[in-house]
């Protein structure tokens, strides 16, 4: 048995019940392998056993009353995941499937995006089980201030600086603010994804959604092929979403589908992407609704949006929703590109059977990584107190999709996997982490 396979044999072992957890550091440590058998002193170090476990987990209780004064308890995470590169760094995700095991997940990918952005950021993730869909602004503010009273102890400008992801947009973030800053009575740049009138920066809103489309840009200009008259498919309708149609309709796409947990619409004549805002940034309404307004498009409940025939197809949505006989339906009906806007939507056999059939595959860890890039271009503008404009932050942010292409192109390539992201982005996230780690020595 090698070294990789022992240390996932441990991780297994150690983290039962832990299904996306396990899967990630599969994903990331097999690909690893080249770089591992060419270092030995990695293991000597175990730095592969360091590497997959968190520098330090936090579990708490999160108390709030409801509106009509009912006591409600959800349970809070912040995994610190790994420093060596800057400080921890990563979102907070509320939604009731929320448990350990996906926060290890995802703090533990966010260690490899955060150095592919090449800015000075660790790994790290939080959230809850709880629902923000169909509670009122003042529930919602009762559990931010509830979830900030314990997390406070924990985070700092310069110790952890969480962000949103699922359930968590400016509203959140403005709640969870105002109380750290109550508690603290510091003005600092602790959160990332505020409001542009307390710190925010301009283009953080659009970043994961503008960065993906840049990203995907790369990838088909390696190729020579352009996103102009593509038709594409995208899952989910929120964040992420909203901004990748935004970009890809900008450069001449055209994207006939969008999600939410519900179901999904079709429209031949393309997303009308302000009907969407309303009904998703404004009114927090289903997609069911968008067929209501818009008589162009047909709506279908449940699962079956990668049944629709594209050239790309940008899942956008959660972990795990793009599986093995969507990949097949994809392929049969002629798609050439997945991106991954959101975090791991794609299952292994399903990115495998996509990378065989001749797909170009971009990873979430590369490719959604403007996210978090521009959230630290944030952190930068907080430190400096000034803030860049719409355009100097979103040039920025599209030449770091630039560099992460890039490098994530050219590790690939060295290493003998031309074409295939996921080796290219996991040796090039790996290697600075490991660089810093053993600079640093056994911490
Ligand atoms: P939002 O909460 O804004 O939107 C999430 C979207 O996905 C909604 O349409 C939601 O539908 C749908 N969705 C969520 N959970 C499920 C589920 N279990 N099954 C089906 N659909 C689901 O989140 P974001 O757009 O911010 O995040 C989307 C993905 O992108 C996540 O994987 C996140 O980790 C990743 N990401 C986000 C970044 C960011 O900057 N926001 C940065 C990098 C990655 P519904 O409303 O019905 O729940």
């Amino acid at each position: 048995m090698d070294y990789v396979e022992r240390v996932l044999q441990t991780v297994k072992e150690k983290n039962p019940a832990q299904d996306e957890f396990i899967q990630a550091v599969t994903e990331v440590l097999n690909s690893l392998r080249p770089v591992i058998e060419a270092n030995p002193q990695f293991e000597k170090v175990a730095l592969l056993e360091r590497l997959t476990i968190p520098e330090r987990i936090v579990t708490f209780r999160v108390p709030w009353v409801d509106d009509k004064g009912n006591v409600q308890v959800n349970t809070g995470y912040r995994v610190q995941f790994n420093s060596a590169i800057g400080p921890y760094k990563g979102g907070l995700r509320l939604h009731p499937s929320v448990n350990l095991g996906i926060i290890k997940f995802l703090g533990f990918e966010q260690i490899f995006k955060n150095s592919l952005t090449g800015l000075p950021i660790g790994g790290g993730k939080g959230g809850s089980d709880f629902d923000p869909k169909g509670k009122s602004d003042n529930e919602v503010m009762a559990f931010c201030q509830s979830f900030m009273t314990e997390l406070y102890r924990h985070i700092g400008a310069d110790t952890d600086v969480p962000a949103g992801d699922i359930g968590v947009g400016a509203r959140e973030i403005g709640f969870l603010y105002g109380q750290y800053k109550r508690l603290t009575g510091l003005y600092e740049g602790v959160l990332t994804g505020k409001g542009l009138t307390y710190g925010g920066s301009l283009a953080r809103k659009e970043a994961t959604g503008y960065g993906l489309v840049y990203f995907l840009d790369e990838m088909m200009k390696a190729k020579k092929d352009k996103i102009k008259g593509k038709t594409v498919v995208i899952s989910g309708s929120g964040n992420v979403a909203i901004y990748a149609c935004e970009k890809v309709q900008a450069l001449g796409g055209k994207v006939v589908a969008l999600s939410d947990s519900n179901g999904w619409v079709y429209d031949k004549d393309g997303i009308n992407l302000d009907v969407v805002k309303d009904i998703k940034e404004v009114k927090r309404g289903r997609i069911k609704e968008y067929a209501e307004v818009c008589k162009s498009a047909e709506y279908h409940e449940g699962k079956g949006i990668w049944t629709v025939k594209c050239d790309v197809a940008l899942p956008c949505a959660t972990q795990n929703e793009l599986l093995i006989d969507d990949a097949k339906a994809l392929v049969a009906n002629g798609c050439k590109y997945v991106a991954e806007g959101a975090n791991m939507p794609t299952s292994l056999d399903a990115t495998e059977y996509l990378q065989e059939n001749g797909v170009a595959f971009a990873p979430g860890k590369a490719s959604n990584a403007g996210g978090v890039a521009t959230s630290a271009l944030e952190m930068s503008q907080n430190s400096m107190r000034l803030a860049w404009t719409f355009e100097e932050v979103d040039e920025k942010l599209h030449n770091i999709m630039i560099g992460i292409h890039k490098s994530a192109y050219d590790y690939a390539k060295e290493y003998g996997f031309e074409g295939n992201y996921v080796v290219g982005a996991n040796i090039a996230g790996f290697m600075k982490v490991a660089d810093a780690m053993m600079a640093q020595g056994v911490v």
